[in-house]
């Protein structure tokens, strides 16, 4: 099967929407794109995400026609190609249908910066103009909003949009973001939210670059370093943590 990895971990990804609370039935849908091309994983349209296997989810080109699989794809396909086609640091996407996101696309009000978490989607999340699911002014719209200097949107009256480099990166944002959600709310209901100001939200958006466990590349450190600092080989925690 051609693009067995990519297909695979759509399938995976959109389980782990289930459990995580993101979505219900068979609302929402993800695209993984072929590195380096313009053709994407997109996950089959109207399929419940147990009966589900990899090889139901088709691989499309940038115009939109299927060039390996059976089934339909996603009636959302028009906004994944968009959103490809204008980000060209977009590996994955992923469309929930989450609660709390979609309380605000549904008030059509945007997230404003309640937690600092919202820096896994910008200074804020923006809400795309109402449009019918599955239609090309919704592919336009979500992808205009969401511009390039977010990596969420939400789509009124329906959810919520989120990227990444890869499918991985894209789930953290959506699910972060609905956290972020949940705050937002909960906060109006019981008082005032205290917003982040522009200035911290750039301290923190940067911050964020290099967040995490940082492993230098193999260019990055000198010959004489240990290969344990490499990335790819041994970390350096893991010999203690097998006494
Ligand atoms: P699909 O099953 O066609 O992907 O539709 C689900 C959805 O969320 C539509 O917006
Ligand atoms: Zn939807």
């Amino acid at each position: 099967m051609k693009h067995e990895n990519e297909r695979n971990e759509v399938v995976d990804y959109l389980r782990r929407m289930l459990v995580a609370r993101l979505t219900t039935g068979s609302g929402g849908n993800i695209s993984i794109r072929i590195s380096g091309t313009d053709h994407f994983c997109m996950s089959p349209t109207g399929i419940g995400y147990d009966a589900m296997r990899p090889k139901d989810v088709v691989v499309m080109d940038g115009e939109g026609r299927v060039v390996a699989g059976k089934r339909a794809p996603s009636s959302e396909w028009r906004m994944h190609a968009a959103v490809y086609a204008a980000r060209s640091d977009v590996g994955a996407i992923v469309h929930t249908h989450s609660a709390f996101a979609a309380t605000f696309a549904c008030l059509r009000e945007e997230i404003p910066p309640v937690h600092y978490l919202i820096g896994f989607a910008g200074r804020n999340v923006p809400v795309a103009p109402y449009a019918t699911y599955g239609s090309e002014e919704l592919a336009l719209a979500a992808a205009e909003t969401l511009g390039r200097d977010h990596n969420a949107v939400l789509l009124a009256t329906h959810g919520l949009l989120a990227v990444g480099h890869d499918v991985g990166m894209a789930f953290t944002v959506a699910e972060e973001i609905e956290f972020v959600a949940q705050i937002y709310w909960q906060t109006r209901a019981i008082g005032t939210p205290v917003l982040l100001s522009d200035e911290e939200m750039q301290r923190i958006i940067e911050k964020f670059r290099t967040y995490g466990q940082q492993i230098p590349t193999r260019e990055e450190i000198s010959p004489a370093a240990p290969t344990s600092m490499i990335a790819g080989s041994d970390s350096p925690g893991d010999e203690e943590s097998e006494r």
